[in-house]
């Protein structure tokens, strides 16, 4: 940011004397054809003064104009960030993350690489979390939602998308992950949010998330992605929750889906009787 803004103000001030030099290389051809020459020692005393104001009055200009640039360039960035976060977690909102992804997705497939990237798209949802609202409060819950948002970023490369779809549903598009990728990505995500806990000290509670995902790496419309994969995240919902449901996206993008990935078949109260679910 503090670089941005060294380099902003030095590119400014740079076009911006590159312009106060022209404008006086200007003046001196326009006083050499008014003046016819400069053999009157008036004319070269007209000329200096005249070059003199024009760069004792640049200067502080080009200074305000780059500080204003500079700011502006700033508020530019935060309005940019607010269009496009999540208000609540910060990360991608719905729109920007649907933008992203297809665009991500299509410039995948132009890359003139011979490796073919995989994509694989998830579907995070917090499992029961009404219950969480109902007997912590909604604060509480914006709190699990900071605490999850936080938690997918953070065991996510660099390069793949995090973004909140709405309400307690999040999305993940994992770059360079075919289904194998992909399960340990997801089955890291589950157990890095299966040990966050909200609420107070006397009424601490876990969280938990169902992840569905599609793994795909062909052209593929961001709508059917997300149809199947949130089909196989009502699939990991039924099944229990807290848990992963991963399947691949046959051929190049057309074909049907052809692989379901095994997963831990336990329903999640089995695995941490302090879950608030079926309590
Ligand atoms: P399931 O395991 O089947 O997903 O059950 P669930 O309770 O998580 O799902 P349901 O759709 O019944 O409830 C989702 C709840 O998420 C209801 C809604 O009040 C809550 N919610 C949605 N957005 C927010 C938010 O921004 N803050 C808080 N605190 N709660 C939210
Ligand atoms: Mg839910
Ligand atoms: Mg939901």
């Amino acid at each position: 940011m503090r670089q941005t803004l060294i380099d902003d103000l030095v590119r400014f001030s740079l076009e911006l004397l590159g312009l106060t030099l022209t404008m006086g290389a200007v003046m001196v051809i326009a006083a050499f054809y008014t003046f016819d020459g400069f053999a009157l020692p008036a004319t070269r005393s007209t000329l200096l003064f005249c070059l003199l104001a024009l760069f004792g009055c640049a200067l502080p200009l080009q200074v305000y104009a780059a500080l204003r640039i500079s700011r502006l360039r700033r508020q530019n960035e935060r309005l940019h960030h607010v269009a496009t976060r999540d208000g609540l977690t910060q990360v991608l909102n719905r729109t920007t993350f649907k933008r992203a992804a297809e665009a991500e997705i299509g410039a995948g497939m132009r890359r003139r690489t011979r490796d073919v990237v995989h994509y694989t798209l998830l579907i995070l949802d917090a499992d029961h979390f009404k219950k969480i609202n109902d007997r912590l409060g909604h604060h509480v819950g914006d709190e699990a939602l900071t605490a999850i948002a936080a938690t997918l970023r953070r065991s996510v490369r660099q390069h793949d998308l995090v973004g909140r779809l709405g309400g307690e549903e999040f999305a993940i598009l994992l770059k360079d992950a075919g289904l194998e990728e992909a399960r340990i990505v997801a089955e890291r995500l589950r157990m890095a949010i299966e040990r966050l806990e909200v609420g107070p000290a006397d009424r601490r509670t876990r969280l938990s998330i169902s992840a569905g995902g599609i793994a795909f790496r062909g052209p593929v419309a961001f709508q059917a992605l997300y149809k199947m994969a949130d089909a196989n995240l009502y699939q990991a919902k039924r099944s229990g929750r807290n848990r992963v449901e991963l399947t691949r996206l046959g051929g190049l993008g057309r074909g049907p889906l052809i692989e379901a990935a095994p997963a831990d078949r336990r329903p999640h109260e089995a695995r941490d009787p302090r879950r608030i679910a079926g309590r």
